[in-house]
C-alpha cells in the first residue's frame, strides 16, 4: 500500500517525477506481476486466493467497473463489509472535496457538475492521501470503485500494484438513467436511496427488469438531497463520457483475463446472492452471518 500511495502521488505531480515514478513502476510491476497461469485462471483464481484466510491476509484488490448508476457504490461497500478490506470510491473523494472550503472546490464543482472527468493529477492526489491515510490506520486490501476511469489511470495503477479482479457490473441504459435520476441521499446520516421503481418490459433483446425502490426511513425522509449531477442531461452527458472514456478500460481488463462480467438480473434481492456465486463467496456471508 506504502509503495502504491507514494507512486500514486509522484504520479499526479507530473513531469519529471512522472518518469521516476514510471520507472519505479515498472520496475515494481516486474517484482509484483502474476505468473502467467495465474492471470490466465483471472478472476476465479482471485476469489480462490483470499477463500479460508483470515480477514487481514486476505488483502484482496479489487476494482469496480460499471457506468454511473449501475450500483457500484452499493454491491463495492457490502462486498468490502463481507471482506473486511477498505471501499475507496474516488467519486466521494471528489464529493469530500467539493463540499470543504479547500481551494480545489470551486474548479471540482465547475467539472462535476457538468458530468466530465477531473484531471488525473487531481485524482491521483486525492487517491493518494486517502490511500496513506488508511495505511496509517492499518488498512490492507482495498475495493475501488469508479477509479480507474481512463486508460491511462488504469496504466499507471498497473504498474504500482496487481489487481487481482476487476468486476464489470452492467445494466441496460434506460433503466441508468432512471436509476439516477431517482438517487437520492440523506444529508444528515449519508445513506443512500433511490425512489425510482423500474419495471421496465423486455423488448429487443433487452432483458425485463423490476428493482424496487430503496426507500429511506422515517427519520431521513425529510433530509433526502439530489446530487447536483444527478440531473437527466448531466446524466446523459455522464453516459456518453463513460463510453468515450471508461469503456476501453473493461478492455484493457478483459485482455488480461481479470474481467468479470455481471449484468444485474434485477435489485439488490435478486442481485446480491447471485453476485456472491459467482464470486464464489457464498460461504463467506454464511460464516458472517452466524458470527452475528
Ligand atoms: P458515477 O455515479 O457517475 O459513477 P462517481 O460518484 O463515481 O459517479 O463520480 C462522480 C464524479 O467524480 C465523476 O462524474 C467525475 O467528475 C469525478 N470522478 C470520480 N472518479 C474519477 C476518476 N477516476 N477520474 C476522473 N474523474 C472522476
Amino acid at each position: 500500500m506504502a509503495a502504491v500511495q507514494r507512486l500514486l502521488r509522484a504520479a499526479a505531480s507530473g513531469g519529471a517525477a512522472t518518469a521516476v515514478a514510471r520507472r519505479r513502476m515498472a520496475s515494481l510491476a516486474q517484482e509484483q506481476a502474476p505468473s502467467a497461469a495465474a492471470a490466465q485462471k483471472g478472476f476465479p483464481f482471485a476469489a480462490e486466493r483470499m477463500r479460508g484466510l483470515p480477514a487481514a491476509e486476505r488483502n484482496v484488490q479489487w476494482v469496480f467497473l460499471g457506468c454511473p448508476g449501475v450500483g457500484k457504490g452499493t454491491y463495492a461497500s457490502r462486498l468490502s463489509r463481507l471482506l473486511g478490506v477498505p471501499h475507496i470510491a474516488t467519486g466521494d473523494l471528489v464529493r469530500d472535496e467539493l463540499a470543504s472550503t479547500g481551494p480545489l472546490a470551486a474548479q471540482l464543482a465547475e467539472i462535476v457538475n457538468q458530468g466530465k472527468l477531473v484531471s488525473d493529477e487531481i485524482i491521483f492526489n486525492l487517491l493518494s492521501k486517502r490511500l496513506k491515510k488508511g495505511e496509517d490506520q492499518g488498512e490492507s486490501g482495498f475495493i475501488l470503485d469508479g477509479f480507474p476511469r481512463t486508460v491511462k489511470q488504469a496504466e499507471i495503477l498497473d504498474g504500482v500494484t496487481d489487481i487481482d479482479m476487476v468486476v464489470n457490473l452492467k445494466l441496460r441504459e434506460d433503466v441508468l438513467v432512471e436509476k439516477c435520476l431517482g438517487r437520492r441521499i440523506c444529508s444528515q446520516c449519508g445513506k443512500n436511496f433511490n425512489v425510482a421503481c423500474i419495471d421496465v418490459k423486455g423488448e429487443n433483446g433487452l432483458p425485463a427488469i423490476y428493482m424496487a425502490p430503496l426507500l429511506p426511513p422515517n427519520n431521513c425522509m425529510s433530509k433526502m438531497t439530489t446530487r447536483a449531477d444527478d440531473t437527466e442531461e448531466v446524466v446523459r452527458n455522464r453516459l456518453r463520457i463513460y463510453n468515450d472514456m471508461s469503456q476501453p478500460v473493461e478492455d484493457f481488463y478483459r485482455d488480461q483475463g481479470k474481467l468479470l462480467e455481471f449484468d444485474l438480473p434485477g435489485g439488490i434481492p435478486e442481485s446480491w446472492p447471485k453476485l456472491l456465486h459467482v464470486l464464489n463467496l457464498e460461504d463467506q456471508e454464511e460464516l458472517k452471518l452466524a458470527a452475528a
